[in-house]
């Protein structure tokens, strides 16, 4: 007899005695419970039907049903037959996979609010912190920590050069000595071990600015040995943005390693339009065959601390003290006065102290929201870029604030979103909700760039934009079952209203979840339906090439 439900329900009537009632029963039980069943209709976890596919690759959408079982997606069809306990009628939404976003802050918040709420209503399902050349060392223990974590999105990340540097050469102005350089070349070594997906710097920080390039270099043929990546926050976004281009480009090539420039943007007006000339860099690395991408975040300010976009670096050298002290001198503190001027005039500063918010002061709550314009006002002082200037000190003397700095042209912007090898990563972190004024990427990107730069203004294709959150970002980390909708391939998958979707988070009031999100599934588990967080924590910890238990 086959081994089978339907077949042994269709026993003759003679034969269906209560006791062959019984025992047919039983044995479709038993057949459904060990999978032994062959003809039978498959039957999934979840079954998504009339979906519009727009499945990670950048080729046209199409029709059809999504089977997911367990964690994984088994079957994609015109038509599927079979039962799931859940069916959703995608109702010709788009069905994409879960995005990936490849450069975030998200320890900023994590930890508090582990369901990531802004970034899964967004679609997102893959966050990778470590970025800018900052992570916690060693890594084992922070994704340890994360693993231990309920979470609604898979999390994985870089280690960061800074960091290392800081941990052995500290502060200082200096190239490493050869024992140093072993010392962090180790360091690199054990956080691929540990499973960092590269190596990430952030030379316009301290102490990554203090880095000479060959060193760099040194660090990322580690990384690179390990099957890792060099991502980097470049030294210089505003007027020597093409020699940062072209430094991020010698890292991929000397450390022979895929490279990207991480967020990248042309800060400051008197430098708009470079673009087309680091784009033109891209692509002439690209054609002599170095591996050069590109992230982006669709927005026309940044946001980073006050200290490090509008003092000089050298006035940070060896910490907080030391700037207090340096500040305190007439003579040096007039010497920072005057480049914060020249950083506020041409660079981060956008040439306007209303240019510059704002968006978070441990110190005092209530500044988060003002521009520097309010905060020479309330101090006093004379509303000139002399007062903007004596305000930023004052406020970095006070403890520092995080700012937004409203100084990106928009030209640029979609002018990087366009070229091919762009990427989209939030830079973002996760907010506890109501609380600070923080740049409204956090909650906004991918919606942004779905409703704003697809659907509005039409800058990219629907399908070119789900690949740059999906498939690319995917196959830049090496993570070859995500990011794309196909059977075997990890149940990451994202539901949404192509007419509706869209950012509702503002600079004003940046508290604000994205729109037109139906339903999002992490690793096969419905993380977000109807409006709200479900109570599943399906995220895992995802390790980079090198990792090894
Ligand atoms: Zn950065």
């Amino acid at each position: 007899m086959n081994c089978n439900g339907r077949e042994v329900f269709r026993l003759k009537p003679e034969a269906t005695s209560a006791r062959a009632l019984i025992a047919a029963a039983g044995l479709a039980m038993a057949a459904t419970l060990t999978g032994v069943s062959s003809a039978q209709p498959a039957s999934y976890d979840i079954v998504i039907r009339n979906a519009r596919i727009v499945d990670g690759t950048g080729s046209p959408w199409y029709r059809g049903d999504i089977a997911i079982r367990q964690d994984r997606i088994v079957a994609i069809a015109p038509r599927l037959d079979g039962d799931a306990p859940r069916t959703i009628d995608a109702r010709e939404q788009v069905v994409a996979p879960g995005f990936i976003d490849i450069h975030t802050h998200a320890r900023r918040g994590l930890f508090e609010v582990p369901t990531a709420d802004n970034y899964v209503r967004q679609g997102v399902t893959t966050l990778i912190e470590g970025p800018d050349g900052s992570s916690p060392l060693p890594i084992a223990g922070f994704l340890a920590t994360v693993a231990a974590l309920g979470r609604s999105v898979n999390v994985g990340m870089f280690v960061g050069q800074g960091s290392i540097r800081e941990a052995v050469v500290g502060n200082a102005n200096r190239p490493a000595d050869a024992a140093e350089r072993a010392k962090m070349r180790a360091m690199v070594e054990q956080a691929m071990k540990e499973g960092a997906f590269g190596l990430s710097t952030g030379l316009f920080y301290v102490p990554g600015t203090f880095t000479p390039t060959d060193e760099v270099v040194d660090l990322a043929t580690v990384a690179g040995r390990f099957g890792g990546i060099h991502i980097s926050h470049m030294r210089d976004e505003a007027s020597k943005v093409l020699d940062s281009v072209r430094e991020t480009i010698a890292i991929g090539e000397g450390g022979r390693l895929p490279t990207q420039v991480t967020h990248h943007k042309i800060i400051g007006r008197s430098n708009w339009g470079r673009s087309a000339e680091t784009l033109k860099l891209v692509d002439d690395a690209r054609a002599r065959g170095v591996d050069a991408t590109i992230d982006q975040y669709p927005y026309t300010a940044s946001s980073t601390s006050i200290q490090s976009a509008l003092l000089p670096a050298w006035a940070l050298e060896g910490g907080r003290q030391q700037l207090l002290a340096r500040l305190k001198d007439a003579g040096t503190r007039a010497k920072i006065r005057a480049e914060t001027v020249r950083l506020l005039e041409t660079e981060r500063g956008g040439g306007d102290p209303r240019n510059v918010v704002l968006a978070s002061c441990q110190w005092d709550m209530s500044l988060a929201g003002k521009n520097l314009a309010d905060v020479s006002r309330q101090r006093s002082l004379p509303a000139t870029m002399d007062g903007a200037a004596d305000a930023t000190l004052w406020i970095v003397e006070q403890g520092g604030c995080q700012g937004i700095f409203h100084a990106i042209g928009e030209d640029d912007l979609e002018r990087i979103l366009r070229h091919p090898a762009t990427m989209i990563g939030s830079d973002g972190e996760v907010p506890v909700f109501g609380r600070a004024s923080p740049h409204p990427r956090s909650y906004g990107t991918f919606a942004r760039v779905l409703g704003v730069y697809v659907r509005d203004r039409k800058t990219l294709t629907l399908e070119d934009a789900v690949r740059r959150m999906s498939a690319f970002p995917a196959q830049r980390l090496g993570l070859h079952d995500r990011g794309l909708l196909r059977p075997g391939m990890m149940a990451d998958v994202v539901i949404f209203d192509p007419a509706r979707v869209r950012d509702t988070a503002t600079f004003e009031r940046p508290h604000q979840y994205a729109e037109g999100f139906a339903t999002v599934i992490t690793n096969g588990q419905i993380v977000y339906e109807a409006g709200s967080m479900t109570a599943a924590r399906p995220g895992v910890v995802l390790y980079g090439p090198g990792y090894s238990k």
